[in-house]
């Protein structure tokens, strides 16, 4: 028996209209001879609503009932498309997770998947041709109900598809894959064919949003292959894979952006060791994600510590960063600057390669801007700069590594 496993976002659902259209790829799988399983999100907007609810009723809304009550979101849309499928005569079902089981830490609100009882599934497939599963929820040890996380279908889909040996496993949203920059940025954006699940998982984190971050993670732990497509378009998208010679014979792949940045110093600190993790040790505690650091040299004994974190997490950043001021002393004081951006190029050909930083440095020259900080990983280069030059600076570098074809491609002997 061969299963594939689709899963379609909150758009794709969000219609009867709509999932009409969803109908169709389930039965074009159908028609390749496939069982398919079916993951659904909620419809676009519900999980919102319900949230908001939860926060209307109670001041402070219990996390285990909250979990309760977003899932009906998934709930909902399974039992809708189980239904158009039957009325077209497919043997179809729907599933809730608590019913195959899908097992959870307790983590309400956030909850990790720890198994899945496949052979449920496997044999309700001796009966079904189509089972139409709720993302987004489990069963923690105690039988209660939990969610995953914001986005968290994905994860589902991911996790379900490497339970049952799924060949890929097929993520149909808005969008026709997963593109080099934002479109919306630069139009000479294009879709990419391969892309490697490092590189996904670094464009996650920047933001982008095609998938969530988590179900990447997974993908590459279990080796499942993720094809992200149109639920409106017969197009092949972007398959995200395992890292192969192709893509390493490719610089950069994509340009990716976060305008949710800000930049925090504290000056005049003292240079002496454990200052550092006086600073970063409260700001962790509190749940802050510090992303780019950076510590001048030392002048008198005093320092000075730059950092960057989410921009909705300033003012209590700033709240801590103060407390942390006044409590390291002597001429400790904070400044701090909302109008940042950051900019990366990403690829896994920068792993065996040098020189990417520079070129890149050169073309954001060539535009006179600023750069104010940099962090490099081995497969990515992250600029920050004023957030006025965002659009300039994607195009800038877009154009430099990508353009309208693979402009830059390693060549060994041109590298090395
Ligand atoms: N419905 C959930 C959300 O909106 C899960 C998902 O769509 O993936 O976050
Ligand atoms: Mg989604």
């Amino acid at each position: 028996m061969s299963i594939i496993v689709q899963k379609f976002g909150g758009t794709s659902v969000a219609t009867l209209e709509r999932m009409k259209s969803v109908q169709k790829k389930v039965m074009a799988a159908r028609a390749k001879g496939y069982k398919v399983l079916v993951v659904l999100s909620a419809m676009a907007g519900e999980t919102n609503r319900l949230l908001a609810l939860a926060n209307e009723w109670s001041a402070n809304p219990d996390p285990a009932e909250t979990d309760v009550l977003v899932a009906t979101g998934e709930q909902c849309s399974i039992a809708l498309f189980a239904m158009l499928l039957k009325d077209s005569g497919v043997k179809a079902r729907s599933l809730l997770a608590h019913q195959i089981p899908i097992y959870t830490d307790d983590s309400y609100g956030r909850a990790r998947i720890h198994g899945i009882e496949s052979g449920t599934l496997e044999n309700l497939f001796n009966h079904y041709d189509v089972l139409v599963a709720a993302g987004f929820q489990g069963k923690d040890h105690k039988g209660r109900i939990t969610t995953l996380g914001r986005g968290g279908s994905d994860t589902s889909a991911v996790a379900l598809a490497s339970a049952l040996g799924s060949v890929e496993c097929e993520i149909y949203t808005d969008v026709e894959g997963v593109y080099t920059t934002d479109p919306n940025m630069c139009k000479d954006a294009r879709k990419i064919s391969h892309i490697s699940y490092d590189e996904m998982l670094e464009m996650a984190s920047m933001g982008a949003k095609v998938l969530e971050i988590r179900s990447v993670e997974f993908a590459k732990k279990y080796d499942v292959p993720v094809h992200v497509r149109s639920t409106f378009s017969d197009n092949v998208g972007t398959l995200v894979t395992k890292e192969n010679k192709i893509m390493e014979h490719v610089l950069v792949s994509s340009i990716a952006y976060d305008k949710d940045q800000a930049r925090v110093t504290l000056r005049s600190v003292p240079d002496t060791p454990g200052v550092a993790a006086k600073i970063f040790s409260p700001l962790a505690d509190a749940g802050i994600v510090v992303d780019m650091i950076v510590q001048n040299p030392s002048r008198d004994g005093v320092t000075d510590m730059t950092f960057t974190t989410p921009r909705k997490d300033i003012k209590k950043t700033i709240a801590i960063a103060e407390d942390i001021c006044k409590k390291l002393g002597g001429n400790a004081e904070l400044t701090y600057d909302l109008n940042v951006a950051k900019v990366s190029a990403i690829g896994v050909g920068m792993r065996n390669h040098s020189g990417v930083a520079a070129i890149a440095f050169a073309a954001l020259q060539k535009e006179n801007i600023n750069i104010m900080m940099i962090s490099t990983s081995e497969i990515k280069i992250s600029i920050l700069i004023e957030e006025k030059y965002i659009e300039l600076a994607v195009r800038t570098l877009h154009d430099m590594f990508i353009g309208t074809a693979d402009k830059i491609v390693c060549d060994e002997t041109n590298y090395n």
